[in-house]
């Protein structure tokens, strides 16, 4: 194919936004390629040579494209840089001087092949005079090119091509090139290129053999696979109602996600969850991979985080994001600040692919075949089917150094889902908690009856917080979740002395409950946040008039609170220090955590 057609469709996608009309330009332009023009195309589509995972780059800054325009075209490199700067894009520059220059001979057309090996051995020149070479290659291409073609040409080189064709919007033009366009066939694609994260292999695939040969596309050492995403739940409750209440909890680990490549000899490789090579960064893990891994090849998925040498204690992600594109010094980091690998996952065993099978199945896979190492580890794991383990769980994670919990399905559907979000996998962190590390010590002062699972009993309480000032009890949140069932069998034995039948005076709330208390029982509550509350009387007019303060999500913690005498718990003064320290906590910046 002549590359004129490539860049003239570049053009035509640059002046549109709409998906449609960027699938029918994107459709046009493959339907009569074949491979390997057709994957071609379709990476340098992307702005790409290879797929994105082999990091392949041209490596042309600003300043070599510059000179190879002023080259091409007669200039000084002074006059180029005026104008780039004038028009804000160098590829739009070279175009407009392209057509200034009168070309002495038409020679043959430049194609799709002759561009692709030109910047193939743009990306391969390396060593003393690669900057001369590149520029060379990159002022020939150009003095061949028509001014659109010039215009790509350098915005490809310097990787600014704008119109950035989504890989979604590839995966609907292939479906409409080489298949009935249908969902099915999309689906069919989309999954295909999930487990390969090769565009240009998924189409070949298609266009030599038809969609149902793209079932052919399995998993290979080497060639990283679309990690698997999480959903979030506000509760550790819901967490375990979308789960069918039963879910196994890991540690969620704040690292950076690993995806190993184990071959059966040769070396380890390494991905992130972006499907960069990794591998420089742990040494430690390439070496002890093979002796963890029995029944290679495999491909197994982990989180890699710090850990002290001398307590085994979990570290703050930042040291580890210390590594990150480290090449000098790295052994200093590396002895100062080690990773563990906490594997969570295995998609592909003794080379066979087994990403198909259940949670369960797997995890019981990955059991079997890992020996744990000092630096390759197990992600701890529980199954838990009552909010109050899941809680107990949660807690033993956070003091062990991780961030929260990830809930894994159960399910006999519970396949790993490559490059897809969705409630087999959800995650519940700390984060939402990290505005309020503080738990609170609230007195009951009122009970709703249950519902549903809890009908004939108290299914939630009224809280309130002590106001010293004015000594009153003014209530906070109404906190249902946390309890398990004895406990809550055993409140209404608890409160029965303390009934009355109207509000007490000493409470003040706009709620009404199911029954009212005089505040004597004090309950250890934590939440995610503290918020501003139309009906919550705590703290009343402090930050805003008429709104006082409540407690998002909160939940029992499990503790009764019989140490203290109802004017010892929180008291509003300090629920209204913990909400203004975490408006501060919340404008501080937080880890840019990539993963
Ligand atoms: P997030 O980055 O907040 O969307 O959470 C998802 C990430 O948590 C995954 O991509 C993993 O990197 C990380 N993670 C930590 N521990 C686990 C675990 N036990 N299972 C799955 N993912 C985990």
């Amino acid at each position: 194919m002549e590359f004129r057609r490539f860049a003239e469709a570049f053009d035509r996608l640059e002046a549109t936004s709409k998906r449609l009309e960027m699938r029918a330009i994107l459709v046009e332009l493959i339907r009569p390629l074949r491979p390997p023009e057709l994957e071609r195309v379709l990476y340098l589509a992307q702005g790409m040579l290879r797929p994105e995972y082999e990091g392949v780059e041209l490596g042309v800054a600003d300043s070599l494209a510059r000179r190879a325009v002023a080259t091409a075209t007669h200039t000084e490199g002074s006059v180029v840089a005026r104008r780039a700067k004038q028009s804000g894009d160098l590829g739009t520059t070279t175009g407009e001087m392209l057509s200034e220059v009168r070309r002495l001979e038409e020679g043959p057309p430049l194609r799709v092949a002759d561009v692709y090996s030109e910047f193939t051995r743009i990306a391969q020149a390396s060593g003393p005079g690669s900057q001369d070479t590149k520029v060379n290659i990159l002022s020939e291409l150009l003095v061949r090119a028509t001014p659109v073609e010039g215009k790509f040409i350098v915005r490809f080189v310097l990787g600014t091509l704008r119109v950035g064709v989504r890989e979604m919007t590839i995966l609907d033009a292939l479906a409409e090139a080489f298949g009935d366009g249908s969902k099915a066939t999309r689906a069919k694609i989309e999954a295909a290129f999930n487990l390969s994260s090769d565009l240009g292999l998924v189409a070949n695939v298609l266009a030599e053999k038809g969609v149902d040969h793209l079932s052919e596309i399995t998993l290979e050492v080497g060639r990283p696979i679309r990690p698997m995403l999480a959903e979030r739940e506000p509760t550790l409750g819901e967490v375990l109602k979308r789960m069918g209440g039963r879910a196994a909890l890991e540690y969620k680990y704040d690292g950076l996600r690993v995806q190993a490549h184990i071959p059966r000899s040769g070396p380890v490789r390494l991905f992130s969850r972006r499907l960069e090579e990794t591998s420089a960064q742990f040494p430690e893990l390439i070496e002890e991979l093979p002796r963890a891994v029995r029944a290679t090849p495999a491909i197994i998925e982990g989180e890699c985080v710090p850990v002290d040498p001398d307590t085994d204690e979990i570290q703050p992600f930042q040291q580890v994001s210390r590594r990150r594109g480290r090449k000098h010094d790295l052994a200093r980091v590396q002895a100062e600040v080690p990773v563990c690998l906490f594997a969570f996952d295995v998609l592909l065993l003794a080379g066979k692919p087994v990403y198909e099978k259940s949670f369960p199945e797997r995890r019981a896979l990955l059991e079997e075949a890992l020996t744990p190492t000092e630096h390759v580890r197990l992600a701890v794991q529980k199954v838990v089917s009552d909010e109050r383990e899941a809680q107990r769980f949660f807690d033993e994670a956070i003091a062990a150094g991780g961030e929260g919990v990830m809930a894994k399905s159960l399910a006999p559907g519970s396949a790993y889902r490559a490059g897809a979000r969705g409630f087999w996998w959800i995650k519940y962190k700390r984060e939402y908690t990290a505005g309020l590390s503080d738990s609170i010590d609230g007195v009951v002062v009122g009970a709703f009856l249950g519902r549903g699972r809890r009908a004939g009993r108290y299914g939630a309480f009224l809280l309130a917080v002590y106001d010293l000032k004015k000594d009153r009890f003014e209530s906070f949140c109404k906190v249902g979740s946390g309890f398990d069932d004895e406990q809550l069998a055993e409140m209404p034995k608890r409160l029965a002395k303390w009934e009355t039948d109207d509000r007490p005076k000493e409470v003040e709330t706009e709620l009404t409950p199911d029954r009212w208390f005089r505040p004597q029982l004090v309950l250890e509550v934590r939440g995610a946040e503290l918020t501003l509350s139309p009906i919550h009387r705590a703290c009343l007019g402090a930050i805003r008039e008429g709104a006082g303060l409540a407690l998002r999500f909160p939940r029992f913690t499990g503790r009764f609170r019989d140490d203290k005498s109802p004017t010892e718990a929180t008291t509003s003064a300090e629920l209204l220090k913990m909400y203004k320290s975490q408006v501060r906590q919340e404008t501080a910046p937080s880890s840019p955590n990539g993963n």
